[in-house]
């Protein structure tokens, strides 16, 4: 089971438990949660990348084939 964690983002505070919604430390609401976005870019981008490569080699090989015809 994956341990929620929390930043404050008035003061900075991190911590995994909150005071009824609210930061511990300044008693402040405007909390975010940590581990809400994990970074899954990173795995998206190769493919993103090669789809892009690969749409250009085909527009680039039908241009090609209508100057040689
Ligand atoms: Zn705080």
């Amino acid at each position: 089971m994956p341990v929620k964690k929390y930043q404050c983002q008035q003061c900075g505070y991190k911590g995994s438990q909150l005071l009824q919604g609210k930061c511990p430390a300044c008693g402040d609401a405007n909390i975010e949660n940590v581990l809400k976005n994990p970074p899954a870019e990173k795995e998206a981008c190769p493919i993103r990348m090669l789809l892009l490569i690969t749409l250009w080699c085909i527009l680039l090989y039908k241009g090609y084939t209508i100057l040689i015809a």
